[in-house]
Parts: structure tokens; sequence; C-alpha cells
């Protein structure tokens, strides 16, 4: 077991790339926190792991929101003792050309990825620092923090923008032992990607499998999706990394669509 009894926050746990993650935390020994928007979707999550045998919580937590991300990280700690890793993954999508980009989707897209990143650092990196025993922060970027895509000028600059937050991280973390990286998926078949396709297939005016072949997956090495359980072990790598060598990083997990 390779995070045993560590404490893990992960946002959006609820479902797609969190769930898998919070899944694989738990078999390899962690005390699970799924925070998310769906408090009925995230009981049910804990509910599972339980289940299995795990050690698992929900909170509700919108990630924009300064004081439920405060109490929700400030529960967690109070049940489980602390906070070892904390995993921002929270995200939507949202797709438009830039020109007719309407300006609530703009803040509403950015205020979930990076408002959301930051006060989740924030009230993990305090919590951590205050335990004395260092910790890790996991930020979801996307193949979009190093390469852009038309109709999604929102997300491309919010994905972009956790590179630069987990690199001042691992500067000031540093002296507490708090390490920070980026994990950067290609595309993966989760309800935030099976709503783009017939919403990219109608603005770019092509075919359902025309997006996926042609646009999603062209660029790949092998015209093959990434999986849940392929971030999921980046996840575990990257948490269970033995020093602070590895802080400061991305790491590209998408079938060679960007190679870095
Ligand atoms: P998903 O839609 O399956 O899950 C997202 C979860 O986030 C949901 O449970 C939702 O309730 C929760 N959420 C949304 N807004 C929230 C908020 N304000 N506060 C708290 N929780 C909120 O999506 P997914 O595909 O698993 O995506 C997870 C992360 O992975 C996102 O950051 C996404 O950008 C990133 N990502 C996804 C892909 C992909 O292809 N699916 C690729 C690269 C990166």
């Amino acid at each position: 077991m390779q995070l045993k009894d560590k404490v893990a926050i992960i946002t959006g746990a609820a479902s797609g790339i969190g769930k898998e993650i919070a899944f694989e935390y738990s078999r390899e020994g962690a005390k699970i926190v799924i925070a998310d928007l769906n408090l009925e979707a995230a009981t049910a999550a804990a509910k599972e792991i339980s289940d299995a045998g795990g050690t698992a919580m929900a909170v509700a937590m919108n990630v924009t929101d300064e004081a439920q991300v405060d109490k929700g990280v400030a529960d967690a700690v109070a049940a489980y003792g602390g906070v070892d890793v904390l995993i921002s993954n929270a995200g939507i999508q949202i797709v438009h050309p830039l020109v007719d980009f309407p300006f609530e989707d703009w803040k509403k897209l950015m205020a979930i990825h990076a408002d959301g990143a930051f006060l989740t650092a924030r009230a993990c990196m305090r919590a951590m620092i205050k335990q004395g025993k260092g910790g890790t922060i996991l930020f979801m970027g996307s193949v979009h923090s190093y390469e852009a895509s038309p109709l999604k000028a929102a997300y491309v600059t919010a994905k972009h923008g956790l590179v630069g937050l987990a690199k001042v991280i691992a500067k000031e973390g540093a002296k507490d032992h708090i390490r920070a990286n980026v994990i950067c998926p290609g595309f993966v078949r989760t309800p935030l990607v099976d709503k783009q396709i017939p919403e990219q297939a109608k603005a770019l005016g092509i075919s359902e499998a025309d997006v996926i072949k042609n646009v999603m997956l062209k660029e790949t090495v092998d015209g093959e999706f990434t999986t849940v359980a392929d971030v999921a072990q980046t996840a575990i790598f990257l948490a269970a990394f033995p020093s602070s060598a590895l802080t400061g990083q991305s790491i590209i997990v998408s079938h060679g669509w960007c190679m870095k």
C-alpha cells in the first residue's frame, strides 16, 4: 500500500477522473474525502468506498466559495486528523468561438478552475503547515495546459494557469515540505467529454464520429483515449513519490498527443 493512512481530499470526486482516483487511492490505503458540488453523488461514492472496506467521507463543497472550501477542509481535518494530499480536480468545460464567448461563461469556468485551485490549495497548505509534516498538492491540468484547441479559450487559459500556480507553490511550499505537481491528461471518456462531443460536432459542422477521430484523438500516436485508470496511476505515483525532487512539474498522460 503506497498511501497507507494518508488523508486525501479530492475535489470533483463524485464523478469521472476524481472518482476513479478516490477508489484507487483507497485501495492504496488512503483515507478519502470526496469534496463535490453534488453532495448526493459524493455521499454515494463515499459509501461505495466504505462498503469495499475503505475509509471515506463526503463533504459538500463548491470550490468557488471561500467559506465552503475552508469549512470542507476544516471538517476533513477534524474527522481524519489532518490532510496529506490535495487533488484539485473539480472542473467543467464550456465551448464557444472566442468572438461569441459570453463573459458570464468565461467567468464561471475561470472561477471553478482557477479560483477553485487557489482556494483549495490555500486551505490545504495552511493545514499542512500547521501539521508540520509536509504534503502533496496535485492539480488536474490537461494537455490544454500546453496546447490550444479552437472553442476553448477559457479552458486553455485556466489550464495553462495551473502550471504557473504549481510552480509558485513548489517554491513557497518547499520550506514546509509541500510539493506541487500537475497531471495533464489527454481526452478521457467521462461525462465532461461525452457532453462535448455533440457540442463540438454542432459548432464545427462535422459528425460526432469525426469529432472523436479527427479532433479529439487526431494527434495521439495510436488513436486511443486516455483512461481514468491511467490518470489514477499517475496520481498515485506523484503522491507516493518520496522526496521533493519531483515538484513544480507536469506529467502529460495523453497517448503522445503532447510530447514535452
Ligand atoms: P466530470 O464531469 O466527470 O466530473 C467533474 C466533477 O466536478 C463532478 O462531480 C462535478 O459535480 C464536480 N464539480 C463541478 N463544478 C464544481 C464546483 N464548483 N465545486 C465542486 N465540484 C464541482 O469531469 P472529469 O472529466 O472527471 O474532469 C475532472 C477534471 O479533469 C477537470 O478538471 C477536467 O478539466 C480535467 N480533465 C478532464 C479530461 C477529460 O478528457 N475528461 C482531460 C483533461 C483534464
